[in-house]
């Protein structure tokens, strides 16, 4: 049965010193932890980060984590559901993720981050191993999340966790990835940024949008263009047109969604 809100608490000290270790983190690094728990991995970036602020949705745990920093100055605890606060709330400007993310928000909070204005450096997150491997995919295997994150950024799974280390065990072994963002182009302003990705991301979830059919009835069907008006589209980004969207990488949905 899943547990409610994700809560399959880390219970192996050395795997959060092994998490925090990856994030490489600097005396004046700002971290963002969400679901911190009972803060075993809290605990661990508190002694390398300057600031620590850890957001959490459940007002028991939140009573624990108080109680437990309340001699951390370098903790801020807020209860709260990560998905309704924004980097502006938060007040973070520079700043990297660290979390052993609840499964049942693991995509919408990747891509709430990577979508947003002002994107974390990198993320280091735990989350199934699953999903892990379904992001750091390549050509053949592509899925819109694949796109989605590969798109702002350069994805790693860095080692793997089985279910044993956590309590209650989940059903599934978890994974820990390093999500690095990549450099945004500087000339481009904000709306020329938002414009570009608008129409990347309309291609490619049209491209995906029945996912028995080929790429080019997917396309013809949603643009609502002749099936010979889009062999010709990926004819001339050098695409075959029997070509299924899982095969496009990231390059190819790009230089392709100039052409829509
Ligand atoms: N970091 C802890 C650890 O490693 O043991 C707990 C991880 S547990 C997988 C996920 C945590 O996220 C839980 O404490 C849960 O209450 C919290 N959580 C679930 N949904 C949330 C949300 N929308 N916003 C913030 N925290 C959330």
């Amino acid at each position: 049965m899943p547990t409610k809100l994700g809560q399959n608490f880390l219970v192996n000290k050395d795997i959060a010193k092994k998490i925090v270790e990856a994030a490489e983190l600097k005396p004046d690094d700002v971290v963002l932890e969400i679901g911190p728990g009972k803060g075993i991995l809290t605990e661990e970036l508190a002694k390398k980060a300057g600031k620590v602020i850890a957001v959490e949705i459940d007002g028991n745990l939140v009573e624990i984590l108080e109680n437990k920093f309340k001699n951390k100055k370098n903790v801020e605890i807020i209860k709260g559901d990560v998905l309704q606060l924004t980097t502006y709330n938060l007040q973070l400007t520079t700043y990297k993720i660290v979390a052993n993310l609840p499964y049942y928000i693991t995509s919408p909070v990747i891509r709430k981050f990577l979508e947003s204005e002002n994107p974390p450096s990198k993320m280091i997150l735990m989350l199934q191993k699953e999903v892990a491997e379904r992001i750091v995919a390549s050509s053949g295997k592509m899925s819109i999340l694949a796109v989605s994150v590969q798109y702002y950024a350069q994805p790693q799974v860095i080692f793997n966790v089985p279910r044993e280390n956590f309590d209650p065990a989940p059903e599934v072994d978890s994974a820990v990835i390093h999500i690095k963002t990549l450099k945004q182009e500087n000339i481009k302003t904000k709306e020329q940024k938002s414009k570009e990705s608008k129409k990347f991301f309309r291609v490619v979830k049209a491209g995906f949008c029945a996912k028995r059919k080929t790429l080019i009835n997917n396309l013809a069907n949603s643009f609502h263009l002749e099936k010979k008006e889009v062999e010709e589209k990926l004819k001339r980004v050098g695409i075959s047109s029997r070509t299924r969207a899982q095969e496009l990488s990231v390059k190819d949905w790009k230089k392709l969604a100039e052409l829509f």
